[in-house]
């Protein structure tokens, strides 16, 4: 929120000098001021990534699922737990399948390594269309520093996109160094309540924890 105000009055200030003095323009003379004194006309928001409730979940025959605790971990096991993605203070919605501490690390890790990739170039799109019935298509988009993130329509299953988020707009660097902290403390976490099982299923899961 604090970035959003920042960023309004900054625009403000770009205004009000654009206005006092806008015959004065010049690439490299803003109005008397250096050409960092003024911000481009656009609201980025904050963008904060971590996880919640890590479990190990498995399939019951009769649906639905068993949780247990991160400890009893093997390499064959489903990690969920709660992934927030916060932009501009709000928590996307939608990211589990049950429930929001439903969400498939395994899967969601090797995305966000996708989005992550793909950012390596200027302009990219990524988009995470998981099929799973009722489930949207997650799209992550880059334009120069931009990103953008949208809720689309499933192109796989009859997930619908959200209207409130069409283009949500964030910083690509914070969204990189927030997908690094996100995943060097996964792995930490499972190193930690799973000693014994964790490096098993880190090499099975390969990418997840690609870069450490
Ligand atoms: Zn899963």
């Amino acid at each position: 929120m604090q970035t959003g105000v920042l960023t309004t009055l900054r625009l403000l200030f770009a205004k009000i000098r654009v206005s006092e003095c806008y015959r004065d323009v010049t690439p490299t003379d803003f109005c008397g001021h250096t050409a960092m004194s003024y911000s481009l006309p656009v609201i980025r928001h904050g963008i904060r990534i971590w996880y919640e409730n890590l479990h190990v979940s498995r399939t019951r025959d009769s649906g639905g699922s068993d949780d247990l605790p991160l400890s009893s971990l093997s390499r064959g096991d489903h990690v969920h737990g709660g992934l927030r993605i916060e932009i501009g203070g709000r928590l996307v919605p939608h990211l589990g399948y049950w429930n929001a501490d439903d969400v498939c690390f395994g899967s969601w890790l090797l995305e966000l390594r996708g989005v992550a990739d793909a950012f390596s170039e200027t302009t990219a799109q990524y988009a995470y269309d998981e099929g799973e019935q009722g489930q949207p298509a997650f799209v992550f988009e880059r334009a120069g520093n931009s990103g953008f993130f949208s809720i689309a329509d499933s192109q796989l299953s009859d997930g619908h996109a959200d209207p409130e988020w069409q283009r949500v707009e964030f910083e690509v660097d914070e969204f990189l160094s927030q997908y690094s902290l996100l995943q060097h403390s996964f792995v930490t976490a499972l190193r930690k309540e799973a000693p014994a099982s964790a490096e098993d299923w880190i090499r099975t899961h390969e990418g997840v924890s690609r870069g450490f």
